[in-house]
């Protein structure tokens, strides 16, 4: 059996009643997220699940981003452009699904993750690399078209599975003409279809535009204007983060200090086992091996013998303990862990109540027009759009 590693161990302890400590609140699947869903919700926000067994038509409502937009918050207010969603980064803590907003890659601000990325730089496995490179989000305001009641939803998404696959189509690649799908006016409906494989697997697919059908009324510009996204951005302190990121997680350190005994072991030549023996030094205050031939009475004790052999087994034990500690100093000592699994979303099955409308009914629709926007406007739910 290899030299059982106290100090590794003593450390390992430490380090693992720390994490614990900090973590003693996690809940596990209810983590922490960078939007506050609370708080969009108590706005006026419902959250939009993406329907699984039906095509998904949504329209996306622009915006005058706030002072905590990551790309326009500092901008003088007047001169801030309009824009249909807010674009952050952020970090998940692989040890209990706690995601955070990377102050870096959103704000251009010091990330303790970030940091510890730089300075392992080429140093880090695929995996341990990926785990700690920040994942663009983005959270619309939106019009769920299949939801005849409700008002205006949010929608959290990862950026590479919705916004990215928006972007691949906004060119017409025969004319190159560009589609302004978040235009309040004149913008289009987005279609597409969702699948939930289970275990946070999911797949957006079939990305297209339609014509607009249902109104972004003014109602509902209002009301993500005086509700803008970056509003429910939830703020990184960097001394959280840091203590929260832990790239030595206690449960690796078992795993490693098993590893590392295991390669010492086939490394290096078995070492003599450290004898065990009840002897005693006899000296009040003087330590058998340690204190060998420290007094004059050693040469006549009874016990001269064990102790030489003992002084000399201490001896070869500190000689290896400093050559193992040399060793150690070079290693370099990478994280692994396995990502935890996104909590699986429930589905929503909604029906539709949107009232199919007919052509003679929309000519009605577009005489009576001036009289029906003035009604309409009044209307918190999905209205047909008029020409
Ligand atoms: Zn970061």
């Amino acid at each position: 059996m290899a030299k059982f590693d106290r100090k590794r161990l003593k450390a390992g302890v430490k380090e693992s009643t720390e994490y614990s400590n900090r973590t003693r609140d996690s809940k596990g699947s209810s983590s922490r997220q960078p939007i506050d869903i609370e708080a969009l919700e108590k706005a006026g926000y419902t959250k939009f699940i993406p329907d699984g067994k039906k095509t998904n038509y949504i329209s996306v409502i622009p915006y005058f981003p706030g002072d905590n937009d990551p790309r326009q918050g500092n901008v003088k207010e007047a001169k801030r452009q309009s824009t249909y969603f807010l674009d952050f980064w952020t970090h998940k803590i692989t040890t209990n699904g706690d995601i955070y907003v990377c102050p870096n890659a959103t704000f251009k601000r010091k990330c303790p993750i970030c940091e510890y990325r730089e300075e392992n730089r080429g140093k880090l496995d695929k995996e341990a690399w990926s785990e700690v490179k920040p994942i663009r989000r983005a959270l619309y305001a939106i019009l769920d078209e299949t939801d005849s009641s409700s008002f205006v939803k949010f929608w959290y998404t990862p950026y590479n599975m919705v916004e990215r696959e928006i972007q691949e189509i906004v060119e017409d690649e025969r004319t190159g003409e560009i589609t302004y799908f978040a235009d309040d006016e004149d913008g289009s409906t987005i279609k597409f279809k969702f699948e939930d494989k289970g275990g946070g697997n999911w797949k957006f697919s079939g990305f297209s535009f339609e014509e607009r059908k249902f109104e972004i009324t003014d109602e509902m510009l209002e009301f993500v204007q005086d509700n803008p996204l970056d509003k429910f951005l939830v703020p990184t302190d960097y001394d959280e983060l840091a203590r929260v990121f832990d790239p030595y997680g206690s449960a690796q350190i078992e795993e490693e200090l098993e590893e590392e005994n295991e390669e010492r072991e086939e490394k290096k030549p078995k070492r003599q086992p450290v004898r065990k023996n009840k002897d005693v030094c006899p000296i009040e205050g003087g330590e058998f091996g340690k204190d060998f031939n420290e007094y004059d009475e050693c040469i006549e004790c009874d016990v001269f013998e064990k102790c030489a052999e003992k002084y000399d087994e201490l001896i070869e034990e500190e000689k290896e303990e400093e050559e193992e500690e040399e060793e150690e100093e070079e290693e370099v000592i990478v994280e692994k862990e396995k990502p935890k699994r996104i909590p699986k979303k429930e589905k929503n099955v909604r029906s539709s109540k949107i009232k199919i409308i007919t052509d003679e009914e929309e000519e009605e629709e577009e005489e009576e027009e001036e009289e029906e926007v003035e009604q309409q406007r009044r209307k918190p739910a999905l209205r047909r759009r008029t020409k």
